[in-house]
């Protein structure tokens, strides 16, 4: 593991981290470099409960409702995917430990990702970080993953060009297409999908779960052209399918 960037948010100014994982063993992305985006000195949990996860996650609904309620661990209402207490809050503590190195410049990051499929944001929205990062990381990649919910966010590096566009409604969705951009969207049922715009993610239950994200790599962003991706909520907490 290492740390790939160590700085401001591009959302609010406050410290930051971007972990790199070399092995994944996820059982939907297949073995893809994970990155972590982290607040730096908050645990995890403490970012969570009390909305300081904005630094990372910016406004994306499914972090919850902030709480000072004594007998919570989480915000209210949380909907992320992302299990904290897990992969997350292992990371920040091996951190906080001294555990990882601090890697620097263009050649060395892409090392990192040459020749390996990458997931932007395991955790944290990638635009909460200057996109050159990304670019390095990616530039010997066999491929990415990437979502985003900052289309609107001031300050923001959102890279439509590198990731999905996070769609909370088909409204959005549709705007985003306008735009040129494509969307990754949760939708109620396999019916909700709409024709000629957008496919089953090929991960789902529904279609099968006949691939994963390592071989499926169509969620890049426009740099891919390809339809955008729907798949079907799966119960609470899955709100948000990437994992
Ligand atoms: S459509 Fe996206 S989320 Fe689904 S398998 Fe492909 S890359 Fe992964």
């Amino acid at each position: 593991m290492m740390i790939i960037y160590n700085g401001p948010s591009l959302l609010d100014g406050k410290p930051i981290v971007v972990i790199a994982t070399k092995k994944s063993g996820n059982a939907k992305t297949g073995d893809m470099v994970q990155t972590y985006i982290l607040c730096r000195d908050i645990d995890p949990r403490d970012a969570n409960k009390r909305g300081d996860d904005y630094s990372i996650c910016g406004n994306c609904k499914h972090r919850g409702t902030a709480t000072d309620d004594p007998t919570r661990k989480l915000a209210k209402n949380r909907s992320c995917y992302v299990n904290i207490g897990q992969g997350v809050l292992i990371v920040w503590k091996a951190f906080q430990r001294g555990a990882y190195d601090a890697i620097t410049g263009h050649d060395n990051i892409a090392a990192i990702g040459a020749g390996r499929m990458v997931r932007l944001g395991t955790y944290g929205d990638p635009s909460a970080v200057p996109a050159w990062i990304w670019e390095s990381l990616l530039s010997q990649a066999d491929g990415w993953t990437g979502y985003s919910h900052q289309a609107d966010v001031a300050g923001a590096d959102y890279r439509p060009d590198m990731v999905m566009r996070s769609a909370d409604t088909e409204q959005e969705a549709r705007d985003a297409w306008q735009n040129g951009e494509r969307t990754f969207r949760v939708v109620a049922n396999v019916s909700d999908i709409i024709a000629g715009r957008e496919i089953l993610c090929p991960a789902s239950k529904e279609a099968g779960q006949r691939v994963q994200c390592h071989d499926c790599k169509l969620c890049a962003g426009s740099s891919i052209a390809a339809k955008s991706i729907a798949i079907p909520a799966h119960g609470a907490g899955a709100t948000h399918f990437t994992a």
